[in-house]
């Protein structure tokens, strides 16, 4: 009969949990070849955006096919992501789905904060068109739109 594992010892087996042989710091499922000091060199950036962006954030590194370094800032409701693009600018990614490392309103900035400002105008403007278009058809037709 076999032993039912714990939730812990079932993530210590993930073929997701990086393991580190050497100079390697990566997982079976990425695959890469990672190393430890981009994955160190990851969490130094990940630190510096959020220390940029200020309270709220909270600093985080991701494998896929290499480490990620972002600034992410979550609520029950939604998430935002900001990210350092390689060329001194940074992007940031709004989600409707606080789960999501997606999202659907994305925009550049020169700083971390002119990111998330770009990225949450595009999700105000959708909101705006959309309410604008809701107003202009209840008002047309207000016995079937309310
Ligand atoms: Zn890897």
């Amino acid at each position: 009969m076999k032993a039912k594992k714990s939730k812990n010892e079932e993530a210590k087996t993930s073929d997701r949990d990086p393991r580190r042989s050497g100079a390697r710091y990566c997982s079976s499922w990425c695959g890469a070849g990672c190393t430890w000091r981009e994955y160190r060199a990851a969490q130094e950036a990940a630190k510096s955006i959020t220390e940029r962006l200020g309270p709220g954030w909270t600093p985080t590194v991701e494998e896929k096919f290499g480490w990620h370094a972002s600034a992410v800032l979550k609520t029950d409701r939604g998430r935002i992501s900001v990210t350092g693009c390689g060329w001194d600018g940074f992007n940031a990614l709004v989600s409707q789905d606080p789960n999501s490392s997606g999202g659907r309103w994305m925009a550049s900035g020169d700083t971390p904060r002119e990111a998330v400002q770009g990225a949450m105008k595009l999700l105000g403007d959708e909101l705006s068109a959309l309410m604008s278009c809701f107003h202009s058809l209840a008002s047309a037709d207000p016995g079937k739109a309310s």
